[in-house]
């Protein structure tokens, strides 16, 4: 398939302080990425347009049933002005998977990714060049039929958006406080807590919401039946280094398969450390934390990286881990990391891809 191209003219094209302070997700560039598909014909019209509103029949599927999937990656402007993104067809991957769960089409990952491509290399004037800061990638797949019933629609649109967002970390790479929650769950076995789709996370909003007014930034779930064994937090994957072993939740269908997750684990196998991806209870963590023997605790996401943190609520006590500072593992793990992402480190598992 062919991407029509109906671009803004130039003098049309905004042009924005891309040095000054970015929060995340409120700008987007330019142009969009869209595609149709419909039952018996498949998908159709790609296309690469100005950023518009989308318009859609009030009975569509997804304002309703929210037959609806995302994803989230960044392109990354590199030490060597080379635009690189970070294991894009692990994205495309899992957005098939949750396309599958959703009973929704799949789409062909590779023309996804040209579509990825295309887009970003069109507005790469938008992304930003401060370390730390990049522009995020968001594909949207979602149900548009305009029917009442509850069934798969029959027809769909693919956009993808992009956002300059800046530095995670502006104050430093300094560690968290999250809530675990023993009141709300986020998924249940046979559920779709392992597909990014929108429900999930209006599902978490009200736990998120009560954690902030006690002046937590996350919440960490635990398990809907037995709420004993950890599973992740709010967009991130949760891990705990013990004297020896890393230990992080395993992907039993309650949790997101996260992209940095998985490639945590193989960095740390490659570099010697034991890890485990096991079940672990909410109280192993908390002996942990009081004996020491927990070193350290961070989550993984494609937002924050490695996001370190230094204090855990549970039931009414307050437990702190490594005295509130960020560890040396996850400071080698970010390091490493983004060193591959912005082009300053080797990328010796194949990691990168080049736009164009
Ligand atoms: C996206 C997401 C993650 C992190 O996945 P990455 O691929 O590492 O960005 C973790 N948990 C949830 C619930 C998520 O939505």
């Amino acid at each position: 398939m062919e991407i029509k191209l109906e671009l803004l003219p130039p003098e049309k094209r905004r042009k924005l302080d891309l040095e000054g302070d970015l929060p995340f997700g409120c700008i987007f560039t330019d142009h969009m990425f869209l595609m149709y598909y419909q039952e018996g014909k498949g998908w159709y019209d790609a296309q690469i347009k100005p950023y518009e509103p989308i318009c859609l029949d009030p009975a569509a599927t997804v304002f309703h049933y929210s037959q609806t999937i995302f994803e989230g990656l960044k392109a990354y402007y590199g030490v060597d002005g080379r635009i690189r993104l970070f294991r894009p067809e692990r994205n495309m991957a899992r957005m098939n998977y949750s396309a599958k769960r959703m009973c929704m089409p799949a789409i062909d990952k590779e023309f996804a990714l040209h579509a990825i491509k295309t887009l970003v290399d069109l507005e790469k004037g938008w992304i930003p060049k401060e370390i730390g800061s990049a522009l995020y990638i968001r594909p949207v797949l979602m149900g548009t039929e305009a029917f009442l019933g509850v069934k798969p629609s029959s027809e769909y649109i693919f956009f993808i958006i992009l956002s300059p967002v800046g530095a995670y970390y502006k104050e430093g790479f300094n560690p968290i406080k999250i809530y675990v929650t023993d009141k709300y769950v986020r998924a249940v076995p046979g559920g779709v807590g392992d597909v990014k789709t929108g429900g999930n996370y209006a599902a978490s909003l009200m736990a998120s919401e009560e954690a902030a007014k006690l002046g937590y930034t996350q919440v960490l779930w635990l398990d809907a039946i037995e709420r004993r064994y950890v599973e992740e937090v709010g967009t991130m994957n949760i891990f705990f280094y013990f004297e020896d072993e890393l230990v992080t939740p395993a992907l039993t269908g309650t949790i997101l398969p996260g992209i940095t997750r998985e490639s945590v684990i193989q960095m740390a196998k490659d570099w010697g450390l034991k890890v485990n991806e096991r079940r672990i209870t909410i109280d192993e963590v908390i002996e942990g934390a009081e004996t020491g023997r927990l070193k350290e605790c961070f989550g993984t996401g494609t937002a924050a990286v490695i996001s370190p943190v230094g204090y855990l609520a549970y039931k009414g006590k307050e437990y702190v881990i490594n005295q509130g500072q960020t560890g040396p593992l996850a400071q080698r793990l970010f390091e490493e990391l983004t060193g591959i992402q912005y082009g300053e480190k080797p990328d010796p598992y194949g990691w990168i891809q080049f736009v164009p």
